[in-house]
């Protein structure tokens, strides 16, 4: 068979919700980042589980594709939404192909920064005293960059607790999840007071308009994570003056196609971007460490080592982070550079199906 072009010959997803790609006796490893609830986004494990079995696997499986490149597109027509489900195959065939290639996923994506700055992501606090003590202990640890969740009556004096228990120079951002309105401006530009690199998501997903109006008063970047679903939104964002930064979580936009062109969008605005974290387990975490890798991730990502969230991960070797808060990019691969702990998942396993050619 012509190398360049592969069938996809079946995918399968043992443990609850990580997909392996099957071509030529090889397979790759690839993750759907949907959670158990539509807080974040409208995809859930349930959803995301039905949309991969019934209409996205079955795009791909037994079709033949001249690049992964163009995966993005057989999963566009006619079937509107459930992005994470669509990246967790499209993302999959990126890395097959790396692997049938005898390449790393980062070459084939593009990545050329060979170490990638770690940040983290600190979940709300009872008191400020409580922030403090947590962001301490993190930056302690190495990681460059420190991302305080806020919401209405834990944001402005945790803030401040921390920017004064820190000192000027800690990397400080925040991220509120769109937990504030339109009506919250003058409260929200109280934060200008404390050098943050970046205000997230500070107003609802649709509020891409509110948020230029936002960003007007605003000395601090706003940066998009949840607004940002597609390319087009980023052009939108950089035609409205609605944010400076943006969060790229390559599940959020349907797969690496996506995430990509967004990169490549931002970039040519002079626009930074950064790659944020959906609590993967080891094998999503070395897709964004591949996608990391780009040129335009300017910004400290959201790559916490394995150790972090897990007692023990399900790959090989466990991601881990530098003292000075760097992860090692695995520039040679093969694939995703790690491989899959298999008798692990199959022990956590909980259900399990194959899709083959019809
Ligand atoms: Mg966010």
């Amino acid at each position: 068979m012509d190398p360049a072009k592969r069938e996809i010959r079946g995918v399968v997803w043992p443990p609850n919700y990580r997909t392996e790609l099957f071509c030529d006796g090889v397979s790759e490893w690839s993750e759907c980042v949907a959670f158990e609830r539509p807080n974040y986004s409208p995809e859930t494990i349930a959803t995301a589980w039905l949309a991969l079995k019934e209409w996205a696997a079955p795009r791909v499986v037994g079709r033949v594709f001249d690049h992964p490149g163009a995966v993005h597109e057989a999963l566009s027509k006619d079937f509107r939404g459930h992005p994470m489900a669509k990246a967790a195959i499209e993302m999959g065939c990126w890395a097959l192909h790396a692997r049938l290639e005898g390449t790393s996923l980062v070459k084939v994506l593009g990545g050329e920064q060979t170490r990638v700055p770690v940040g983290v992501s600190l979940g709300i606090h009872d008191t400020p005293e409580e922030l403090v003590e947590t962001a301490r202990r993190n930056l302690d640890e190495g990681y460059r960059k420190l991302k305080m969740k806020i919401a209405p009556g834990r944001d402005v004096s945790f803030v401040k607790a921390v920017r004064q228990a820190l000192g000027d120079d800690a990397p400080l951002m925040v991220d509120a999840n769109a937990a504030y309105t339109p009506a919250d401006g003058d409260h929200l530009a109280r934060l200008d007071a404390f050098d943050l690199t970046m205000i997230e998501q500070p107003l609802d997903s649709t509020d891409l308009v509110r948020h230029s109006q936002l960003q007007k008063r605003l000395r601090t970047p706003i940066c998009l994570d949840e607004s940002i679903d597609s390319p087009e939104r980023a052009e939108d964002m950089l035609a409205l003056g609605a944010g400076r930064i943006v969060n790229i979580k390559p599940g959020r936009v349907g797969g690496f196609a996506a995430s990509r062109r967004i990169h490549d969008l931002c970039m040519a605005a002079g626009v930074p971007v950064w790659c944020g974290g959906m609590l993967e387990s080891g094998v999503g975490r070395a897709h964004n460490v591949a996608l990391a890798s780009l040129p335009n991730f300017l910004l400290p990502g959201d790559l916490s080592p394995s150790a972090r969230y897990w007692n023990r991960d399900i790959v090989d070797p466990e991601w881990t982070m530098s003292q000075d808060g760097f992860v090692d990019v695995p520039m040679d691969g093969p694939g995703i550079g790690v491989e899959v702990d298999r008798a692990r998942v199959n022990a956590m396993t909980v259900r399990q199906e194959q899709i083959v050619p019809t």
